[in-house]
């Protein structure tokens, strides 16, 4: 039976927030001057300056300050507990009373997307998280210590999944942990299958088992044949299950070198918690004493590379028949500009990613997008594009 929730209106609801980080030791080195300006720790605006300079062709561009309003700002010295109390723990207690949510990092390659959703995942010798563990295993640490001390009935599961090429990538499944790429026989077109998947995948001399596929059940929930769920029993479990996907995403990494800057990588928590019916308002509205199962789930997004989504976006053409756009970064895009524009069309269809997600974007869910930026001026470009993308999903 599904619950009537409190809570959030039946509207999107998506949160955009930047996060800066400190510059690099390369792009010290380079004297690649700091133009990114952020007051204090946090705050609500990112000020982009940049000095007066003469191009190649003797042309100069003046000075120019340009200033951009978010939810939040992070600046360097803001760290993964503070952007997870900010950011990530409201969005952990919407899970708890039965939402889907999702988290996305978005950010050019090096701007540490995979440093807020991951980061590092050695425990500190307490056992908990580490200073630097990120956004993941501090939602699963959170969560195992709220319903051990408050819930005494409940389980826990979890996915990990990489989009690369628009083929899904089962990071948990044993059977296909061979790397990508290697030779593997093929399961010669099962059925219906056979046609849909992307001819970029098979020029790129792809001859593999296409994966994991998505469905839509009668509610339209998301399901994934044949996916991978761990039931994990407490944190330690969890972080071993991410640890264990990381690896074999890693591995792929080592061996094509654009790898982990065009896959996505989603890991997502689904919660059940079995409650008792109060009859009070808020509750699931049934009989006083009955017991219903509250499910919530949060998909925790590591995206490709914005550089990969193409400078002039869908028109260009020629970066576009080469496969050099991410279709799934572009379609994302669509989605969330048509759910902030409240069309009455949602293009969830266009990509795997957004079909992947479908049921924890938009309806009654919470989604947040942690845009990283680095503040070199040689980043600029990047940046610049970086901003106006989440500018546009607010
Ligand atoms: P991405 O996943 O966006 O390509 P990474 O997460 O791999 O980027 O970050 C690139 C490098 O910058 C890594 O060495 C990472 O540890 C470092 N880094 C990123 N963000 C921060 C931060 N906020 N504080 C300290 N180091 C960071
Ligand atoms: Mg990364």
């Amino acid at each position: 039976r599904t619950a009537t929730l409190p809570g959030l209106e039946a509207e999107s609801n998506i949160q955009v927030v930047v996060r800066c980080r400190g510059r690099s030791a390369r792009e010290k080195s380079e004297g690649s001057a700091n133009i990114v300006h952020i007051e204090g720790t946090m705050s609500n605006e990112v000020v982009i300056q940049t000095a007066a300079a003469k191009t190649e062709l003797g042309v100069t561009t003046p000075a120019a300050t340009k200033t951009y309003p978010f939810d939040r700002v992070f600046g360097h010295a803001a760290d993964q507990a503070m952007v997870y109390s900010e950011v990530v723990k409201p969005m952990l207690e919407e899970v708890l009373l039965g939402y889907n949510c999702t988290l996305f990092a978005y950010g050019q390659t090096g701007t540490g997307k995979t440093y807020t959703m991951q980061g590092d995942l050695t425990p500190s010798i307490s056992g908990g998280p580490s200073a630097g563990a990120g956004m993941i295993p501090r939602v699963l640490s959170n969560l195992f210590a709220h319903l051990e001390a408050n819930v005494p009935d409940y389980s826990v599961k979890v996915t990990y999944v990489e989009l690369y090429n628009e083929e899904l990538r089962d990071l948990l499944s044993p059977s296909l942990s061979a790397p990508l790429g290697s030779e593997q026989p093929m399961s010669k077109g099962t059925g219906s299958s056979a046609g849909q998947y992307s001819s970029q995948a098979q020029a790129a001399g792809n001859n593999r088992d296409p994966g994991p596929k998505i469905f839509e059940d009668a509610r339209g929930g998301v399901f994934i044949q044949g996916l991978e769920e761990s039931y994990v029993r407490n944190a330690h479990e969890a972080i071993e299950q991410l640890r264990k996907g990381s690896h074999r995403r890693q591995i792929a990494a080592t061996k094509f070198n654009d790898h982990s800057s065009r896959s996505h990588s989603v890991f997502t928590v689904t919660v059940h918690t079995k409650m008792k019916e109060t009859g009070a308002s808020g509750s699931a509205g049934g009989v006083a004493g009955e017991d219903y199962i509250r499910t919530g789930k949060l998909n925790l997004v590591d995206l490709a590379g914005s550089e990969n989504i193409g400078r002039s976006g869908a028109e260009n053409m020629r970066a576009r028949e080469a496969g050099n756009i991410n279709m799934s970064l572009l379609a994302l895009g669509r989605v969330i500009n048509a759910l902030v524009a409240k069309h009455a069309h949602i293009p969830y269809r266009e990509s795997k990613l957004t079909r992947l997600l479908q049921d924890s974007l938009g309806g009654k869910t919470k989604t947040c997008i942690i845009a990283t930026i680095s503040p070199a001026q040689s980043n600029l470009e990047e940046t610049f594009s970086t901003l106006d993308y989440a500018l546009k999903a607010k």
